[in-house]
């Protein structure tokens, strides 16, 4: 029996190429799907914020920060979800936030788990 997500990945590939409004609805309820849980989330922060801590809480400059958050909101693996401004892979904020700890673009030490930026 097929699950949800592989019924709209099924779904996906019957949808003609030059509907690109409808493929960008399929992409962002797979990116929901894709969404890692909330304990997961917190493994993730956790690990992250114990890597920025031990390398000195190293901050990246603004012109860095803002050339990543730009590779975000264009994700190439569509995992960029506007609403929350959250990467769906790690479950991170992706967003400027007053909190450096809120802020995974941020923090020197965190990279794009899918390899777009570093
Ligand atoms: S961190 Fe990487 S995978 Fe996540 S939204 Fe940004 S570019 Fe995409």
């Amino acid at each position: 029996m097929p699950t949800d997500r592989e019924k709209l990945k099924a779904l996906r590939t019957r949808i003609p190429g030059n509907r690109t409004a409808l493929l960008g609805d399929v992409d962002h309820i797979l990116a929901t799907f894709q969404e890692p849980t909330w304990p997961e989330k917190a493994k993730h922060w956790t690990k992250a914020i114990a890597r920025w801590i031990a390398a000195g809480c190293r901050v990246r400059d603004p012109e860095e920060q803002e050339r990543c958050r730009m590779v975000c909101h264009k994700c190439p693996s569509k995992a960029y979800e506007p609403q929350q401004q959250m990467c769906v892979v790690c479950g991170c904020g992706v967003a400027q936030h007053i909190f450096r700890v809120m802020d995974k673009v941020a923090m020197a030490t965190e990279v794009c788990p899918e390899g777009h930026w570093k």
